[in-house]
């Protein structure tokens, strides 16, 4: 019975796409769907939040557009050696839309032809759309993080000082989103100053006359300016033992604290914020921003129709 192992998948297959079970490269290369697919790629995978926020959302769709019915998110675990892999197989098997996480954001730029210009300057995508050419690269994380930082603090980027923790990633992206709103000026403080001068560096040429400058977190400089948006995109935060990412208490008054970190919803640096009084919010609006803004690249839906939606998927999800 030579087909006999090719059903064995395609029902096991069927088994993981009906019930939103964690799928790998083996079963993209099975892969039979009938209907319009979309992915979250990354390794690890299995605590995404992201199908539940964006299925939540194509349901809400679906019901005002039949169109909808058969759009559906799934995850897939993809090592960064398989990426390489994984994107020409899921642009043949017409996926409409992918989120990339970690670790792929940076190394998917070196797959993809047609980038848009802000992924560019980032060197990192998280979302990319089918196109017949090939893949097209966004990064909605930018987006993301000055909505959210606007809806919960009521500060824009824009004219806005901002003092940024991190020299990472998500840092990188931050820095560029927060230079190309044209903040009031922009200081990074990270713990490896090797990694911060090399992000200073590369930010030098897009910051114009914007003043840049970096620090070390342990010793903000006395003439930074009050006011500022401290927004921090470290990993700090993420265990209860982790150390603060900056001394808080040093810094001329901030406008408020943003902690990119969601989970857990209040870190060390969040409730040293409240302590000093100061407005603060967790990262869990920019999570959801970036992921209505890949939607309406995918689908035409307007960003902001579906954030209200998948912002109550993702407190369900977590238990809040
Ligand atoms: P990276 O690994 O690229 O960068 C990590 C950064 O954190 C580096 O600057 C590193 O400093 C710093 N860091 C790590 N551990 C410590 C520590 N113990 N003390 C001080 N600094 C530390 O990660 P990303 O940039 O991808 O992500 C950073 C954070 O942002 C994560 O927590 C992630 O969950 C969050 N994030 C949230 C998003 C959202 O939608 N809300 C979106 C994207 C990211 P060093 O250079 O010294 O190593």
């Amino acid at each position: 019975m030579p087909g006999a192992p090719r059903a064995a998948s395609l029902e096991n297959l069927k088994a993981k796409t009906d019930n939103s079970g964690v799928l790998t490269l083996a079963d993209l290369e099975a892969w039979s769907f009938d209907g319009t697919p979309l992915a979250v790629l990354g390794q690890p995978i299995k605590h995404s939040i992201s199908p539940a926020m964006h299925n939540a959302a194509l349901a809400a769709m679906a019901q005002r557009d039949a169109r909808f019915a058969t759009w559906k998110y799934f995850r897939f675990e993809i090592a960064p050696t398989d990426l390489g892999r994984a994107l020409p197989l899921l642009h043949a098997k017409r996926f409409r839309g992918i989120n990339l996480t970690v670790p792929h954001k940076v190394i998917a730029v070196d797959h993809i032809a047609d980038i848009s210009p802000a992924a560019k300057q980032i060197g990192a995508v998280n979302t990319l759309l089918w196109t017949e050419a090939g893949w097209q690269g966004h990064n909605t994380d930018g987006y993301g993080l000055a909505t959210g930082t606007r809806e919960d603090l009521h500060v824009a980027l824009s004219r806005t000082h901002i003092v940024l923790l991190g020299a990472g990633g998500a840092a990188r992206g931050a820095a560029v989103e927060c230079l190309l709103a044209g903040c009031a000026s922009l200081a990074i403080a990270n713990r490896t100053r090797e990694n911060l001068d090399a992000l200073l560096a590369s930010l030098r040429p897009l910051a114009g006359t914007i003043p840049l400058r970096g620090f070390a977190p342990g010793e903000p400089p006395p003439d930074l300016p009050a006011g500022a948006l401290v927004v921090n995109a470290t990993s700090a935060g993420l265990r209860d033992t982790d150390p603060m990412p900056v001394n808080l208490d040093a810094l001329p008054t901030p406008a408020g604290v943003y902690d990119m970190i969601y989970n857990p919803p209040e870190t060390t640096l969040l409730r040293a914020a409240k302590t000093l009084g100061l407005p603060c919010a967790n990262g869990l609006s920019m999570l959801v921003h970036q992921g209505a803004k890949a939607l309406e690249i995918w689908s035409g839906t307007p960003a902001d129709v579906n954030a209200p939606i998948m912002a109550a998927a993702v407190r369900t999800a977590l238990g809040r």
